[in-house]
């Protein structure tokens, strides 16, 4: 069995993306699973800090390893991991890699914290994600008002003095429903300045949902209220793919987007129904639509196992 650097240098080579994909609860994970066992792709699957805390430390584990044994090709993470010791526990607790987010301190501070996780998780054969620059929006515990993108010059420094293995940066995607208010652009221009300084250096976009109008009119039609709900295009999505070092793609909110809409029609078009597998059942089935469109558009990541 191949381990999650083996497939993180596969995307770079090949020009994929390991789906970073959020999971809350049995139903998404299964629907995450059937996606990628049905198009045979690899991908990461993501808890946040929140999440640890809403699911617990031994369900989290217990789900995950239920989950690789019936189909192998998926490494759990710890999503912006905020402190030393949240990393540490998701080391001590198994898994394949962590996110320390040290985003919004000093430069320097945000250095030594990420050097910190590195030297423990490495010595366990854990991968670490950095942050540079910070990323819009609000996403669980992570919220910025304001954007700053990555210093492409600072990203070389951070990388050499961390030790990261890989790095989140801000080039314009954002956390959340609401990505844009005005042009729906990414700023490509920084990422080919920050990959000129760090060639072949495997980076991740995080915000990266594209929020499909479907889903939301959907939510809206069964008694929704999501205004001006907006992600990122497509088409930007597979540039940063097949034309760029970017390995990894953060998912959440289309998952949400998906559970919400058939929990909220099975409801609205069955109101005598109160059996929670008849409207989490097609939550788990959106959510696997969702997830092989994306492995088949914008991961590219179908037969990579
Ligand atoms: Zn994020």
């Amino acid at each position: 069995m191949n381990n999650l650097r083996y497939y993180i240098n596969k995307a770079l080579n090949e020009h994929f993306a390991l789906g970073a994909i959020n999971f809350n609860n049995m139903e998404s994970l299964q629907g995450i699973k059937n996606a990628c066992k049905n198009l045979s792709s690899p991908a990461i699957i993501s808890v946040s800090e929140g999440a640890l805390s809403y699911m617990g430390d031994d369900f989290v584990m217990a789900l995950s390893s239920a989950c690789k044994k019936e189909y192998p090709y998926l490494f759990l993470h710890l999503d912006h991991g905020k402190s030393f010791e949240v990393c540490k526990k998701a080391v001590d607790l198994g898994f394949d890699s962590v996110m320390i987010d040290g985003s919004a301190l000093p430069f320097e501070e945000n250095i030594k914290l990420t050097k910190q996780v590195c030297d423990y998780a490495h010595q366990k054969d854990v991968l670490v994600e950095g942050e540079l620059g910070q990323i819009k929006g609000i996403e669980d515990n992570v919220s910025s008002d304001f954007e700053h993108f990555t210093n492409p010059q600072s990203a070389k420094e951070f990388v050499e003095k961390t030790g990261v293995d890989t790095l989140a940066i801000a080039i314009g995607t954002s956390h959340g429903a609401y990505k844009y208010k005005g042009e729906q652009t990414l700023r490509f221009d920084i990422l080919e300045k920050i990959e000129s300084i760090l060639p072949n250096f495997p980076l991740v976009l995080h915000g990266a949902s594209t929020v499909d109008e479907y889903l939301v009119n959907q939510i809206n039609q069964f008694g929704g209220n999501l205004t001006h709900a907006i992600g990122i295009p497509k088409a930007l999505l597979q540039k940063a793919v097949k034309e760029h070092n970017i390995i990894k793609i953060n998912t959440d909110t289309d998952l949400r987007l998906a559970m919400t809409a058939q929990v909220r029609k099975v409801l609205e078009e069955k109101p005598e129904e109160f059996d929670p597998r008849k409207y989490l059942g097609p939550g788990r089935e959106e959510i696997t639509k969702v997830v092989e469109d994306k492995i088949l558009n914008i991961f590219f990541s179908k037969d990579k196992i």
